[in-house]
């Protein structure tokens, strides 16, 4: 038999979050195993995934550290502006509105953030895997673990037996890790559904990101760079739109003929980017919030979103992700540095202490976030709008604001 692989950490899960975990971890000289259950080079594919993420100033870093910023294939486009507009469908916005502007939030804020295609993200993490000698993937893997006082085991199905001091949930939702390990999870259905599509349209967007509150759910649309392939002889103004909308209205406006869809597009959207006119496939999410209890077991942590998940409202689910795995790295790093045990109660406790406000600061902020402007209350609507434009005056809360949601 085989002598088996030993490592210092191995991570279950290749998607954005084990991803630039494993490649963070490797490249600062860490020996690091990672399993998916899928095959990687599907997801590169247009149909797979057709999300774009908002990366903020903060999640950058992680992706800098990792090797991945520099060889994204689709360059991150920046979010200079950002407004916040309470409405109602085929009206428009509220002449109260909140507007921010990156550079009012300080010298070392360059934009609020990037965007990123979901699959431009997996193509770069697919690239850098084989860059590094101590980072061992095995994809499409099915794998038994097994979690002792003194290591962990990990039982491929084609016989490879894997050593590790810890390891890592990053398995997404769904984590068996964590339903093994008997964490509970509250979970928060919310009834709606996240419709994702990319539009080309008439005029520039000058890097703004608009938020819509309408009544069904928040609309948003997000400044992506030109597409040399989303139409015939390219598009040079496209934005990516995520909107919630009740289950079974999301349902029937995905059935929509294109003209139809992009007429609802344009009625939420308001004129200021000319016509619009879908392009590439559309995409619905069911949308709801979920929290594991703890973080942490034997030898075991919890990463993105097998350990949380939030309303895409402020688009910060997987920024949230990124943060876990800048403070997880960082604990891993002196862990190895100081050749502490990685998997050992010192750093277990010190994770937990270090993601658990933030994770619960931004799950209660969205939640909140979503049920204050999700209804057509006109007292709530009164009181909304009082607050938008109360807050546009407020410098310095306007720029706590910002940097909060920089992630700085
Ligand atoms: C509509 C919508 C829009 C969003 N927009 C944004 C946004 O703008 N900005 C933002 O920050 N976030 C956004 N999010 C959230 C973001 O998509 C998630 O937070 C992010 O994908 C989580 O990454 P992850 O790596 O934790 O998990 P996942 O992306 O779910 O990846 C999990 C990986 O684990 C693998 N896996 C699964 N089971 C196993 C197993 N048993 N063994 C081994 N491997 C396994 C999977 O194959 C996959 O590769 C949005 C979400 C939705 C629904």
């Amino acid at each position: 038999m085989a002598s088996p692989l030993c490592v210092q950490v191995c991570i279950m899960g290749a998607g954005p979050v084990g991803g630039s975990l494993a490649c963070r971890l490797a490249s600062a000289g860490l020996s690091v195993a990672v399993v998916d259950k899928a095959a990687l080079p599907p997801m590169e594919h247009p149909a797979f995934d057709g999300r774009a993420y908002a990366i903020a100033a903060g999640s950058r870093t992680l992706l800098e550290h990792a090797g991945l910023w520099d060889i994204l294939p689709v360059p991150p486009h920046p979010i200079r502006h950002i407004r916040v507009t309470d409405g109602k469908v085929g009206r428009p916005a509220s002449r109260l509105h909140l507007h921010f502007d990156s550079r009012d939030a300080g010298e070392d804020a360059a934009a609020f953030g990037w965007m990123i295609e979901a699959r431009s993200l997996r193509i770069a993490l697919n690239a850098a895997f084989p860059r590094h000698p101590a980072l061992h993937l095995f994809a499409p893997a099915e794998a038994t673990v097994e979690r002792g006082a003194d290591r962990v085991t990990v039982q491929l199905a084609d016989g490879t037996e894997i050593h590790s001091e810890l390891i890592v949930a990053a398995e997404g939702r769904q984590s068996p890790l964590r339903e093994q390990a008997g964490i509970p999870v509250t979970r928060l259905p919310y009834g709606q559904s996240g419709i994702v599509c990319a539009v080309a349209h008439e005029r520039p967007h000058h890097d703004l990101a608009l938020e819509h509150f309408l009544p069904a759910g928040p609309f948003a649309s997000l400044p992506m760079g030109p597409s040399a392939d989303a139409l015939p002889g390219g598009a040079p103004h496209v934005s990516a739109i995520v909107w919630s909308e009740a289950d079974a209205r999301a349902a029937m406006i995905m059935a929509l003929d294109d003209a139809r869809f992009a007429r609802e597009i344009q009625r939420r959207l308001g004129d200021h980017l000319g016509r619009v006119q879908p392009v590439g496939r559309r995409w619905t999410y069911k949308l709801s919030a979920m929290l594991a209890h703890r973080y942490t077991d034997t030898r075991l942590v919890l990463v993105g979103d097998a350990a949380h998940g939030i309303h895409p409202i402020a688009g910060q689910g997987l920024n949230l992700g990124f943060q876990d795995a800048i403070a997880l790295g960082d604990l891993l790093v002196a862990a190895a540095r100081a050749e502490q045990d990685l998997g050992g109660e010192d750093v277990l406790k010190r994770y937990q202490r270090a993601r658990q406000i933030d994770i619960l600061l931004m799950l209660g902020l969205t939640d909140q976030l979503d049920r204050l402007f999700s209804n057509d209350n006109p007292v709530l609507r009164l009181a909304r709008d009082v607050g938008i434009a109360a807050v546009d005056r407020a410098r310095p809360l306007k720029r706590m604001f910002m940097r909060r949601a920089m992630g700085l």
